[in-house]
């Protein structure tokens, strides 16, 4: 039996969740393999019922779980104690040491109307320090207003966290088409994007059949656009991660069909590269697209480790195909332009699922 953790979160949060753990549990019996979801408390509701969004229940079943399914949640909607301070999401990351967030984006299917159908990339994103302060602190929030008029925040990079990046960066680049594009910034940035630079392209001399190349991100972006075929995995900092994984997901088609997972060596979490967009959150129009992809990120990822059961990566593949045979057939929510709701799209992949 596979035990899987499960928050919901917020916004459309338990809507996409709920579409996801169906279409995984569907997959997972195709290929004989039980799941017990284990739904632990977060977010906003947790707030109601422990006074936290993350509290101590949750992280102590955590603790025993290899993976889980981490829904949106909505910091700003917490009420003031709870903001500026480290979000849920990102106490999460830190405590299981979550280090690369890997974010790809390519449009699945010739149906979705895309800014950019030819790219495929794969963001990898360090995701424990770099320019978002609140992940950078012992104790506190990182950001520090010493008169009302002047604001501040800290900035960290390290060459460990530097290194271990890059190598997964790397790793995956050599599976894939072997170029790997380091976004900086470093005739602004010399020294905290310079390091993040320089130590990306000393690792890359331990793998000398990947093309390894800068690039200074704001260059990065437009080019993006202009020849998104030049790219193939981006390695960057945390907030230029997440700024350029939002825009690559929207030029394979839509925020919401953009799936990422948070991992460790040991722990990973699938988690959508899209928000919990309150502005339509509860209305079932939703596009599940990113959480239930993403869900296969973590199935896959099981499957891949030391011991791993290939089961897994099998249902993954299933479930991406499943979603790239809706897809085909013209069937999408309305953010890529379609009529279905949450729920009927979540029906037509599960009976496209063998
Ligand atoms: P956050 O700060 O959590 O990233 P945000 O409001 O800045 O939140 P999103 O929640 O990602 O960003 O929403 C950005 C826009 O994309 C909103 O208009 C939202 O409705 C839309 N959007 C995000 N996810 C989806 C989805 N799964 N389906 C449809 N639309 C989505």
């Amino acid at each position: 039996m596979l035990t899987l953790g499960v928050l919901l979160g917020d916004g459309i949060g338990p809507e996409i969740v709920d579409s996801a753990t169906r279409v995984a549990e569907r997959a997972l019996s195709g290929v004989s393999v039980a799941v017990h979801w284990r739904e632990l408390a977060f977010g906003l509701e947790a707030i109601g019922e422990f006074g936290t969004p993350l509290p101590e229940p949750t992280l102590a079943e955590l603790d025993g779980l290899a993976g889980w399914i981490l829904g949106p949640h909505d910091n700003a909607g917490y009420p003031e104690q709870f903001r500026g301070l480290l979000s849920p999401g990102g106490a999460i990351r830190k405590r299981y040491n979550l280090f690369a967030n890997i974010r790809p984006a390519r449009t699945l299917s010739a149906a979705v109307h895309a800014v950019c159908p030819d790219l495929d990339v794969v963001v990898v994103r360090e995701n424990t320090e770099g320019f978002y302060a609140d992940r950078n602190m012992y104790d506190g929030a990182g950001e520090f207003m010493p008169t009302p008029d002047v604001a501040l925040a800290v900035a960290v990079f390290t060459r460990t966290a530097c290194e271990r990046i890059a190598h997964q960066a790397f790793q995956l680049a050599s599976v894939r088409r072997k170029s790997v594009t380091v976004a900086h910034k470093t005739n602004v940035l010399a020294k905290t994007t310079g390091l993040f630079r320089d130590v990306c392209q000393s690792v890359a001399e331990s793998y000398p059949d990947v093309h390894v190349r800068g690039e200074h991100i704001d260059a990065l972006a437009a080019r993006l656009v202009s020849h998104p075929r030049d790219f193939d995995v981006i390695v960057a900092e945390n907030m230029f991660g997440d700024i350029l994984s939002d825009l690559a997901g929207q030029l394979s088609g839509s925020l919401g069909m953009a799936p990422s997972i948070n991992a460790s060596h040991t722990h990973a979490m699938a988690q959508a590269a899209h928000g919990s967009a309150p502005d339509i959150a509860g209305r079932d129009i939703a596009n599940p697209v990113a959480m239930i992809l993403s869900t296969a990120m973590l199935l896959r990822w099981l499957a891949g480790r030391e011991g791993g059961t290939p089961a897994l990566g099998i249902a993954a593949d299933r479930i991406e195909d499943a979603v790239r045979r809706t897809l085909d057939s013209g069937v999408g929510t309305a953010d890529i332009g379609g009529s279905a709701s949450t729920s009927s799209f979540t029906e037509h992949v599960l009976s496209a699922l063998p």
